[in-house]
């Protein structure tokens, strides 16, 4: 069967550029970049360039990419990091928000039981954090503030521009995760302003197991893992380096085609929002115009998320209800609830995102089949029938 994917939020295919860059490094260089001999120092020169490359592509200096395991690493190194910071001078307060992805939640709900005050802002209706909020919540013992730069499931792009120049006013770290940005939309370090900057290669079309996280020169991160010293003493390891030449590789391709692939993303994700909601009792999640470029979240009344999935991939539509992390558990998306959908509602729950790849005529079989798929559903609910009988009430109007 011809496969639809439109899960790339979760995981994304891996271009022809970023295999090929990859193969030599497996093949004859496969030398550990610590080792003095000719393969070693082959293996040392492509993790410059590609530490190079990488610093390029969002603005940075060389020194300040420090590689990690993918996005959750450079999330959990970038919260410690500051957390550690702080301490060492009395301040042990942490702001955030409540859609975060869960590397950020879990890792702060750790640093709260080492003693850290964390704070998790509420969101709007559309999942956006404002700066004025930012402002209130810091206090004189705030060490840091962490936002993403746009969310996983609902695609919402928060002002982190704005937030980061509160920030450095108030004198406070500002960490983001931009792992769903990296690669989707414009972005350099000195231009949002902030101090420290996740990002993972599978989410660009680059391998899985290799990330990064910028730390803005003069800060010194923690190191989670002891060892050798690599990473400039705070990551050991002997690198990733076919991960990382093929991840260098993906973002300069990913980068170079935004311009090209920002038009017809936004057309196919706004074709997809308008077929879509003439599925009566549906809404879109998120905000319609600060949204990434392929992101679309509908809930739909009545139905359970899961079998929808199931019935849609049946079809060969590779899709996901929500986080990759929350679906297969049966709590609603934090992040649905975050924005004001009550747990039935979330329970009911689409996330369809999509690549350069994709095409007008893989959008138009998506809506066909969802709405097939949906009133199938609707019709063996009970819960549909009372709420057409008028027993229950609608949530979604
Ligand atoms: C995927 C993702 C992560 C985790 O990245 P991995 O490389 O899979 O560890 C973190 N934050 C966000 C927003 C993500 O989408």
């Amino acid at each position: 069967m011809n496969r639809i994917y439109v899960d790339n939020a979760a995981t994304t295919k891996m271009s022809k550029a970023a295999i090929e860059a990859m193969l030599p490094y497996l093949e004859e260089c496969y030398g550990n970049s610590s080792s003095l001999h000719t393969v070693g120092q082959l293996a040392a020169e492509a993790l410059f360039k590609a530490r190079q490359s990488i610093a390029e592509s969002i603005g940075a200096d060389i020194k300040e990419i420090y590689f990690t395991s993918g996005g959750s690493e450079a999330d959990n190194q970038a919260l410690i990091s500051a957390a550690e910071m702080g301490a060492r001078k009395g301040k042990k307060h942490i702001i955030s928000q409540k859609t975060e992805h869960h590397a950020i939640l879990h890792t702060l709900k750790k640093l709260e039981k080492q003693g850290f005050k964390v704070d998790l802002l509420n969101v709007d209706g559309e999942g956006n954090v404002t700066p004025e909020q930012i402002a209130e919540a810091i206090g004189p013992d705030t060490a840091l503030v962490t936002i993403m730069t746009a969310n996983n499931e609902i695609g919402t792009i928060m002002p982190i521009k704005e937030i980061a120049a509160v920030c450095k006013e108030k004198g406070v770290l500002f960490h983001t995760d931009a792992v769903q940005a990296v690669g989707h939309i414009p972005l350099d370090v000195h231009d949002i302003g902030c101090d420290m900057l996740s990002l993972s290669a599978h989410k660009f079309h680059g391998p899985k197991g290799a990330g990064a996280l910028y730390v803005r020169k003069g800060l010194m991160p923690s190191c989670l893992i002891e060892g050798g010293a690599q990473e400039r003493g705070r990551r050991a390891g002997t690198e990733n380096i076919a991960g990382i030449v093929s991840m260098a590789a993906a973002l300069k391709e990913a980068i170079g085609n935004i311009s090209e692939n920002t038009p017809r993303l936004i057309a196919m994700r706004d074709r997809l929002i308008k077929g879509l909601s003439e599925i009566p009792h549906s809404i879109l999640n998120g905000s319609i115009i600060n949204r990434l470029p392929g992101s679309v979240n509908m809930c739909f009344e009545g139905i359970e998320g899961e079998s929808l999935l199931l019935l849609l991939d049946a079809k060969g539509i590779c899709a996901s209800s929500g986080s990759a992390c929350t679906s297969g558990a049966l709590d609603p998306s934090h992040v649905l609830l975050a924005i004001g959908r009550p747990h039935e509602v979330a329970h009911g729950s689409l996330r369809l995102t999509l690549s350069e790849e994709n095409t007008p005529e893989e959008i138009e079989f998506i809506i066909k089949s969802t709405k097939d798929v949906v009133e199938y559903l609707r019709n063996m609910s009970p819960i549909w029938q009372d709420l057409q009988e008028g027993k229950r009430k609608y949530v979604i109007q």
